[in-house]
């Protein structure tokens, strides 16, 4: 059944949706601003081009973006593919010749018969016709403002501001400890994990925090006069002065370390970040730290020594919408059926990750478009994960995720061995993706081979 469908954003995710609907045989057309309107970010006129580093991350099996890529490959990506064909040497990594890429890619889109390119802005929506929103960080202000019209103004953001993330079983809770500020809360161990600081510690963090080298603004987000506004970073305060923290979010009111008996004099408190309570962000700690450095003085904090991280703080210009109110696991928007969204508007990070929320946007209009039943990824594949996690998040505190272990459930046994246990996740997931593959029953979408990298230790 041949049908229309409208994709806006000729970047990452609005490409591989074009490409995944159009080998569906619908007719699209492929909206895209540049360049005649800029994001400030991008530098070409081509579709698909990376704003950044010319890296999708780890290829490797066992690696969260390897993981991520076998899974796109296994769906048809023709971005993976695309990436494959244009790939520089880069040892774990797939870096790709970003010029060849994006070339690759426009050819690819310009070439197809079913897909019409339009470069123009896109600044109304349409709610009957089918369409994926595929706009990316740096949206248009006029179709962001149609967004939030749709969404409601307060579940459309502008701004990252995104505390770092700690996998739970790495704090050390001989040294912190469990507890609500004034015993409050249903939960009697408490929603939170405190991590004491006496006045020496407090004191050492807040000079680290004082020296630690910044990721400089772009012009783009410098010239905005509200960035940032709102939520100011930890060094800022820092700078404020030496005890601004300590009457901030480090405040160490109504809390008694059970430890040692006594009020500690500041806290730094962790909240759960999913419903498994794998993970914990650290409360109101946005940061715009180099990400070396910010480890260094994360782990000064008692309690954290030995933390992982599966995401450190950052802080940059994001329009995102808060998708655990607003959209389905298959990106659809959930008050306007025919209406979907992919890339990093739906509060996915990272290049690999908003090609799949494309690729997953598109799968599910065509399926809707052809009557069929929607596509909803298992949740221990990285793609189901993430799709998971971003539409099933606390929607107060929502921030962006991008693919990692600390999203997947956890495997039926404990395995100690890390590198173990990922290879496990890995093994699992693909294994989950071919069996939802083969139950779609879709022909386009038969699994293929893996090619699974040789593993660098
Ligand atoms: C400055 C910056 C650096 C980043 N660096 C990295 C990195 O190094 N690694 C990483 O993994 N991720 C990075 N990201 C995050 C993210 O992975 C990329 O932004 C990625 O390109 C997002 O993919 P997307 O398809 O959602 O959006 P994009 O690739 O940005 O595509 C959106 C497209 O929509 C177009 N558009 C916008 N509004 C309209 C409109 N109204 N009408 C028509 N067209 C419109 C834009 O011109 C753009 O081409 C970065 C983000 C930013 C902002």
């Amino acid at each position: 059944m041949v049908k229309d469908v409208i994709v806006i954003g000729g970047g990452l995710a609005g490409t591989e949706a074009a490409w995944q609907l159009a080998e569906r045989n619908h007719k699209i057309q492929l909206f895209e601003m540049r360049p005649k309107r800029t994001t400030g970010a991008h530098v070409s006129n081509r579709l698909g081009e990376l704003v950044c580093s010319n890296s999708l991350g780890s290829k490797l099996y066992d690696r969260a973006t390897g993981l991520l890529q076998n899974e796109l490959r296994m769906l048809g990506s023709l971005l993976i593919a695309s990436a494959e064909k244009t790939a520089v040497p880069a040892g774990g990594a797939l870096a790709v010749d970003r010029e060849l890429f994006a070339e690759e890619i426009t050819t690819k889109i310009n070439n197809h018969p079913n897909i019409t390119v339009i470069r123009e802005e896109v600044t109304e929506i349409n709610i009957d016709q089918p369409t994926i929103i595929a706009t990316g960080p740096l949206t248009s202000p006029a179709l962001s403002e149609k967004i939030a019209n749709l969404s409601g103004q307060e579940y459309l953001y502008f701004y990252d501001a995104i505390s770092p993330i700690v996998v739970a079983d790495t704090i050390n809770m001989d040294v912190a400890f469990q507890a609500n500020r004034y015993d409050r809360g249903e939960n009697e161990e408490g929603d939170y994990i405190n991590c004491p600081m006496d006045k020496a510690q407090y004191e050492a963090f807040v000079n680290a925090l004082k020296q630690a080298e910044t990721i400089e603004l772009r012009d783009f987000e410098r010239e905005d006069p509200n960035f940032f506004e709102g939520c100011i970073p930890i060094e800022q305060l820092a700078k404020r002065g030496d005890s601004t923290l300590a009457f901030g979010p480090m405040r160490p009111v109504g809390l008694t370390n059970p430890h040692t008996g006594e009020r500690p004099y500041a806290v730094v408190q962790l909240r759960r970040d999913n419903l498994a309570g794998s993970l914990y962000n650290i409360v109101g700690f946005q940061t715009n730290i180099r990400w070396g450095q910010q480890k260094a003085i994360l782990q000064l904090i008692p309690g954290l020594e030995d933390a992982e991280f599966i995401r450190m703080g950052q802080m940059h210009r994001n329009t995102f919408v808060n998708a655990p109110t607003l959209l389905h696991p298959t990106m659809q928007f959930r008050t306007a059926p025919n209406l979907y969204f992919g890339g990093q508007i739906t509060g996915v990070e990272g290049y690999v990750g908003n090609v799949a929320t494309g690729l997953v946007a598109a799968i599910n209009l065509s399926r809707k478009l052809n009557g069929l039943s929607e596509w909803v990824l298992p949740i221990d594949t990285m793609l189901g994960a993430l799709c998971h996690y971003v539409t099933h998040s606390e929607p107060k505190h929502f921030q962006p995720m991008k693919a990692n272990f600390g999203i997947i459930p956890p495997l039926a046994e404990k395995v100690k061995d890390k590198r173990k246990r990922k290879e496990l996740y890995a093994t699992r997931a693909l294994e989950s993706m071919a069996n939802s593959i083969k139950s779609l029953g879709d022909e386009l979408i038969e699994p293929k081979h893996i090619p699974i990298p040789d593993k660098v230790i």
